[in-house]
């Protein structure tokens, strides 16, 4: 944080609200929530269904002593969920915010105020560190206090010129031991004006285009973009029970088995859901962009763009096939495009 500082432009005609802005740090957000329920197993039940995070010791009191536990235990990353306000309250405040009504407002409120009116009106949330003292279980009443934590100077990112605020939040129990800590941190940017679709073309000394953003390379995943730059299409299994999995992760959540290998695929799928990004614009990427989910025919789901059809035509259950695209030297992506082979598979089906 102190080279965040050292980083600010003493020049520039943001250091005033700069000035203004860190003078919310070390701030508390306001008075310690208090979760309106206890940790209990239907919360933890319907969360094990959300995710499809089928671990036994967050529903079975067997299996949780068999792996070491006393009973039941929630899944660590149900953390928040446990002190969440509700959709009520939460547009309650949104609304105040919006209308201007900041008295009584929280630190946070008047800091995201003061940004607002600086031109900074778009979020994103960027990161959550969560730390975990010791797992939760059904009976605990959490409280958690939240302390504004650093303010970033204004920094130029993909989206916009912004500052990245984050807050440390402390959750206690009961008996006010501590259970864990998260650190969560948002952007707060100037969003760009969206360029006309044709400028780019227009320019008579364009510059040179942005590269996508990096995926975060791990040594789970790694085998998927390698297998891309080979115009592979590669699904992790399990080399134990021969599940299927994406997106890669350490374990299988069938048989939690560390052992895998991979399957390739056919390339054929379905367009399961799809969304067309019409904004914000981020230079590196052509708009409107279609994000498919799709199905392949393996089983499995990935996310993908579709290209090679008008946005306005894509369609669940759209039979599409992978090509890959090199984006630069370092990124190829499988890109989908609608499965000529499947279409004259229903004419045939068809006559
Ligand atoms: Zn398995």
């Amino acid at each position: 944080m102190s080279t965040d500082q050292v980083s600010t432009d003493p020049v520039s005609a943001g250091s005033a609200l700069d000035e203004r802005l860190q003078a919310f740090v070390g701030q508390s957000t306001g008075p310690p929530l208090q979760a309106p329920d206890p940790v209990n197993q239907p919360m933890i039940r319907h969360w094990v269904e959300a995710t499809g995070d089928y671990n036994p010791v967050y529903v079975d009191d067997a299996a949780a002593r068999e792996a070491g536990f006393a009973g039941v235990i929630a899944p660590p990353t149900m953390l928040q969920a446990w002190i969440m306000r509700g959709l009520r309250l939460s547009q309650q405040s949104d609304s105040a915010r919006a209308r201007g009504q900041l008295d009584g407002a929280s630190p946070t409120d008047q800091l995201m105020a003061m940004l607002d009116e600086a031109g900074f009106t778009s979020v994103v949330a960027t990161n959550c560190d969560q730390h975990y003292v010791r797992p939760l279980v059904p009976g605990d009443l959490l409280k958690c206090t939240s302390v504004i934590d650093a303010v970033s100077p204004e920094k130029a990112t993909g989206l916009g010129t912004g500052h990245f605020l984050t807050t440390r939040i402390e959750y206690t129990d009961q008996n006010d031991e501590p259970v864990a800590t998260m650190k969560f941190r948002i952007l707060k940017f100037k969003p760009r004006p969206a360029a006309p679709a044709s400028s780019a073309a227009d320019s008579t000394a364009p510059a040179e285009r942005p590269k996508r953003p990096r995926p975060a390379l791990t040594q789970d995943n790694r085998f998927f973009f390698d297998g891309a730059k080979e115009h592979k299409l590669l699904i992790q299994r399990c080399s134990v029970c021969g599940t299927l999995r994406h997106p890669p992760r350490p374990s299988c959540a069938h048989c939690r088995s560390f052992e895998w290998d991979t399957l390739t695929a056919s390339g054929r799928g379905t367009v399961y859901s799809f969304v067309v990004n019409h904004y914000p614009q981020v230079p590196a990427f052509d708009y409107p962009l279609v994000v498919a989910l799709v199905e392949l025919e393996e089983g499995t789901r990935l996310v993908a763009n579709v290209a090679g059809i008008a946005p306005g035509e894509v369609a669940i259950g759209m039979p599409v096939v992978a090509g890959f695209e090199a984006f630069d030297d370092d990124l190829t992506l499988p890109v989908f495009h609608p499965d000529p082979g499947a279409a004259a598979t229903d004419e045939t089906r068809r006559s």
